[in-house]
């Protein structure tokens, strides 16, 4: 075997590919990106000549021929078929005290190795999210008894498994044990694998673009643009542990932010809110249906839409479900809900703005009052984060070990916040900061404002979500029914946001289901009813009558990231599309 007389060459300390990955995140200065240079060579020398003494001396006694070479080295079908009759396929999570003394197959990454002596290798393997366990490579010396069936395991199989590169996907064969004490390092920390043979199914390269522990800590940085660190940044991250690294690197080594368990446990999370969504809304009696994406008219107004040629006409790409959910109520259907992409052409840089994000939509008929829709969103929110705390304990707990959060305070069913928008602001005014003493009734929140809100609702009512009710006329979108009791001169809308730590997640209301009365308010936005698709909209509403109805649409990636009080939106969503960053 090509391993047994040519190891492979010492690979890149988690360290060195740290500091890489420093270099990459912060951009360094010149004088400090040359200090470190250096410092990280003369270690990376160090390092390649205690391997090789090491080598030298581990090997220098043993045999020509490895007795163990047919249980390490790169797997070939040969080898991957010689595992043990007897020895079960089993997943890190489903080891249990009935394992232990038996023989196992996993198929994992290496995460982390570490030699001890020539005789010994830890190597760190990990499964999906942060299962990880530890397994031991140790010496049994070369030489054989007659008769005796247990596997040797040679010197240079250990340095072997020493040195394969973290981040390869290896599988291995190995009797489950109980270690000395607990493994702190690892999530199975009651069991260890006593390995048998190691095969590498698909090797990493030396040096990662950012190692684990850097994909792993919280994001510093979440510019689209690289940013020059201050002056004496990276040594100052040298002192403090492995360097965090900024969100361009991280997109940039996509591979190795995907596979951070605390970038796997907010995926997680985020699955489940889909699932809670759709679940709760079902059993409410609520259908799903499949918007377009490609649409003729921009639904949210003529803004902030991305516009393409579609043949001989023009194409947009939905900024809502908007007209499609009132077409299904329209259509016969008495609640629908839908979860897709929204597009918005908004050249916002803010940790709340992506260009596309998922959108959790609902939509139903009102039978007395829209205020049905407002519980039913409430009710749908509230089993989400209840679901949240219920099923997601432990992704929470790791994802909180890197981004702190404070505990989500949520009313008791029944006490439900829910102030008018005119009672918000009069908050603000009266007890708020005293930037926001004038806020007026007429004019839509500022984002300092509805921070400045979460906080004094936290403070007062006790809870991070509430409900803002009867937004002005001004503040909503053509399809909002304006509520017929308000005032001529300070008219209000049947619309409502709903906040969580203090940001909007949810817009939702009444729409107006008459086509004369819709046609009228199109007119009064700036909107031309005539236009193409605003026209076929308003006719949807003369095809046959349609019931009174409202819903909402639901940010999903915010729900996710304000849920666990994340920096930015772009973490919680699987691929982030902002204005200057359309890869990976
Ligand atoms: P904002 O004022 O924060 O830009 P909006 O009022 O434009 O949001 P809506 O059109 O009401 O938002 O969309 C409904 C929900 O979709 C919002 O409450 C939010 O959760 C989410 N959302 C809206 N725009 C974005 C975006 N650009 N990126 C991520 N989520 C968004």
């Amino acid at each position: 075997m090509a391993e047994e007389t040519n190891p492979p060459a010492p690979v890149s300390t988690g360290e060195n590919a740290a500091a890489d990955a420093a270099a990459d995140a912060a951009g360094p200065s010149k004088k400090a990106a040359k200090k470190a240079e250096a410092k990280a060579k003369k270690e990376a020398l160090k390092a390649q000549r205690a391997a090789e003494r090491i080598a030298v001396a581990s090997t220098s006694n043993e045999p020509e021929e490895d007795p163990a070479k047919d249980f390490y080295g790169p797997a070939t079908p040969a080898l991957l078929a010689s595992f043990s009759a007897d020895a079960e396929d089993v997943t890190l999570r489903s080891i249990s005290e009935s394992h232990i003394g038996k023989k196992v197959v996993i198929r994992a990454w290496l995460q982390n190795t570490r030699m001890q002596g020539a005789k010994m290798a830890f190597v760190e393997l990990r499964e999906e999210g942060n299962w990880a366990i530890q397994g031991i490579v140790a010496a049994t010396g070369d030489a054989k008894a007659e008769g005796d069936s247990a596997p040797v395991i040679s010197k240079r199989m250990v340095k072997w498994a020493g040195a394969v590169n973290p981040e390869s996907f290896v599988t291995v064969e190995a009797t489950v044990e109980k270690p000395f004490a607990p493994v702190k390092s690892c999530r199975v920390s009651d069991f260890e694998l006593h390995i048998t043979k190691i095969f590498v199914i698909a090797a990493a390269p030396a040096t990662l673009g950012m190692t684990m522990a850097a994909a792993n800590r919280a994001v510093t940085n979440f510019s689209d643009e690289e940013v020059k660190p201050e002056e004496g940044a990276q040594e100052k991250e040298a002192e403090s542990g492995p360097p965090a690294a900024s969100m361009l690197t991280h997109l940039d080594n996509i591979v190795m932010h995907k596979r951070s368990p605390v970038q796997q446990a907010i995926a997680d999370i985020r699955v489940e809110v889909k699932h809670l969504f759709r679940d709760y809304l079902r059993e409410h009696g609520f259908k799903e249906f499949e918007p377009p994406c490609l649409i003729g008219a921009a639904s949210e107004g003529g803004a902030n839409v991305f516009a393409m040629p579609y043949f001989n006409q023009k194409a947009y790409l939905a900024q809502s479900p908007q007209f499609y959910k009132q077409f299904e109520i329209a259509g016969g259907r008495k609640r629908v809900f839908s979860i897709g992409p929204v597009f918005r052409a908004e050249n916002s840089n803010t940790p709340r703005h992506m260009t596309e994000f998922t959108g959790l939509d609902m939509e139903m008929e009102i039978r007395k009052d829209y205020h049905e829709v407002l519980s039913m969103l409430e009710g749908v929110l509230l089993h989400i984060f209840r679901g949240i705390e219920k099923h997601c304990a432990a992704e929470v707990e790791l994802i909180r070990s890197v981004y702190p959060s404070q505990e989500l305070l949520l009313p008791e069913p029944g006490k439900e916040v829910r102030l008018t928008f005119a009672e918000a602001q009069k908050l603000l005014r009266e007890e708020g900061p005293e930037e926001f003493r004038n806020v007026r009734d007429d004019e839509d929140m500022s984002t300092p404002q509805e921070k400045a809100l979460g906080a004094l609702v936290r403070e007062k009512y006790k809870t991070d979500f509430f409900a803002v009710d009867k937004f002005p006329e001004a503040a909503r979108p053509f399809y909002a029914k304006v509520d017929p009791a308000s005032k001529p001169n300070e008219p209000v809308t049947n619309a409502f946001d709903m906040f969580l730590r203090g940001q909007e997640i949810l817009s939702g209301g009444e729409r107006i289901a008459d086509p004369d009365e819709l046609e009228a308010r199109i007119r009064f936005k700036g909107v031309d009813p005539t236009s193409a698709g605003i026209k076929e909209y308003i006719g949807v509403f003369r095809q046959a009558g349609v019931p009174p109805h409202g819903g909402g649409g639901i940010g999903l990636d915010r729900v996710v990231a304000w849920y666990l009080a994340l920096p930015s939106v772009h973490l919680a969503a699987y691929y982030p599309r902002t204005p200057k960053k359309l890869l990976p």
